[in-house]
């Protein structure tokens, strides 16, 4: 199945000159959805995943059905302010300012080893970000996981990154 076919494309939004994908015409879709899930699934099944740790919101479509079939637990990273326990937080730059996400202190133990999954890869700071997180509970392992990867963006972020293995289903 070509699932880059099951992904809109949106021009100029959230703004002009950007091409936004829009996953919701694969997630309405019965069989690209049971895909996505699958191969995720099926990427990570011998890797011993305790936890997948995803980004509010879209991270936590396939995240959740993806723990489930791992047999992990799932770890929610949101927004300042939306968690309501003791939290860990990062801050990171966007284009215009900057923004902090969060996670709950007792999420995660030094045992895990963890999967952070979100929908799309763009610049690598929400990635980045969500790996600092993690990283603040000194786990035993991280790998990540997206729906899609903007490979046309490339910058010294995503170079971070590159060295925890990751797994992506459609390339733009
Ligand atoms: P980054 O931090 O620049 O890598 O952007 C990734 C974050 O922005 C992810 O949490 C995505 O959900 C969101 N995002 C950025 N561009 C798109 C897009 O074209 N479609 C869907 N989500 C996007």
């Amino acid at each position: 199945m070509n699932l880059k076919e099951t992904i809109r494309e949106i021009p100029d939004y959230p703004e002009k000159g950007i091409s936004f994908k829009d996953i919701t015409t694969m997630l309405k879709d019965s069989e690209a959805f049971k895909e996505v899930v699958n191969q995720v699934h099926e990427n990570f099944r011998d890797k011993g995943i305790t936890k997948i740790v995803s980004l509010e919101s879209r991270g936590f479509i396939v995240g959740g059905a993806v723990a489930y079939l791992l047999d992990a637990g799932f770890v929610p990273v949101r927004k300042k302010g939306k968690l309501p326990a003791e939290t860990v937080t990062e801050s990171y730059e966007l284009e215009y300012g900057s923004d902090q996400i969060e996670m709950h202190l007792d999420a995660l133990t030094e045992d895990d080893v963890v999967l952070i999954h979100d929908d799309l890869l763009a610049t690598g700071g929400t990635a980045l970000a969500a790996l600092n997180l993690v990283e603040k509970m000194k786990v035993k392992k991280v790998y990540f996981s997206f729906i899609c990867d903007l490979k046309f963006i490339s910058n010294g972020k995503k170079d971070q990154l590159s060295k925890y293995e990751t797994h992506t289903l459609v390339e733009y």
